[in-house]
């Protein structure tokens, strides 16, 4: 009788510790989800931030480049006849090949763009590390080798938006536009510096804030896991859906978490897709 009682003591001593210990575990757990849901919302704020300035930076480049094609044309304008229409694709090559060897888009790049993506894929790494360490309250070195990396990325990234082949396929959108209008030289010069600046898409706006959104998105992405990699605590990462209503497919990703870095950084996340890997903390 005397032995069950001891027993039953035991028992509800193991049970109250195993109380303790869930509870300490999901108070544990609900800091951690509260500092990711803190980092995200800092790491958000932070791309809309950078979004903003770089879609301004690029859109200023875009202009720039409007204004190149317009002194390219007119120093080829003599090759330019409106009410010409025979042979009109064949004349077009020839006039559209004198403008971008006269405008040189790769150089364009190189000493326009090229800086600009460098200088805001290495803020972000900046930012992204400062939000990261402040957030988990760590110390963090950015080590060289990371920020030669996220260069080297910018550099890459740039080299995608293929600003050459959009700028020729333009071009001949605009002659086209330009003849079935009857337009001269001056007029035809003014829709090039207009028209150009927006590539393929329908507006040089939209254009620069496509690109801006992804590029931020992308380095940023890049960044954060960089810094969970540095950090002993980050056992993993989730994926933080932004918004109140999430695809399925970012609901899913994130359902399935956590992930270790190395899978995390094989998802590809659709495009406009404004979710934020944040770190999984073992012990917090
Ligand atoms: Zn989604
Ligand atoms: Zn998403």
């Amino acid at each position: 009788m005397v032995a069950n009682l001891s027993k039953g003591k035991e028992m509800n001593e193991t049970l109250e510790l195993l109380d303790e210990v869930i509870s300490l575990l999901e108070a544990s757990s609900a800091k951690t989800r509260a500092i990711q849901r803190r980092l995200a919302k800092k790491l958000k704020a932070q791309q809309k931030i950078a979004e903003r300035r770089f879609k301004g930076e690029l859109a200023a480049s875009f202009d720039e480049l409007g204004k190149q094609a317009e002194e390219a044309f007119l120093d080829n304008a003599d090759k330019y006849v409106p009410d010409e229409v025979v042979q009109e694709a064949a004349e077009d090559g020839q006039l559209i090949a004198s403008i971008m060897a006269k405008l040189k888009v790769s150089e364009f790049v190189a000493r326009e763009l090229l800086p600009k993506y460098e200088a805001e894929y290495l803020a972000i790494l900046k930012g992204t590390y400062n939000d990261v360490a402040t957030t988990l309250n760590i110390g963090l070195n950015l080590p060289d080798p990371v920020m030669r990396n996220i260069l080297a990325e910018g550099g890459k990234r740039v080299g995608l938006l293929d600003l050459e082949e959009g700028t020729r396929a333009k071009l001949f959108d605009i002659l086209e536009e330009g003849r079935s209008q009857g337009l001269g030289s001056d007029a035809l010069a003014r829709l090039i510096r207009d028209e150009i600046p927006a590539g393929p898409w329908s507006s040089s706006t939209i254009r620069a804030e496509v690109i801006a959104r992804t590029e931020t998105k992308y380095a940023q992405n890049m960044s954060a896991m960089e810094s969970y990699r540095n950090s002993p605590a980050v056992t993993g990462v989730d994926l933080i859906n932004a918004g109140q209503d999430p695809c399925p497919i970012c609901q899913d990703i994130a359902a399935n978490g956590p992930y270790s870095i190395d899978t995390a950084e094989g998802i590809d996340l659709h495009p406009n897709c404004l979710c934020v890997w944040s770190p999984h903390l073992e012990e917090f």
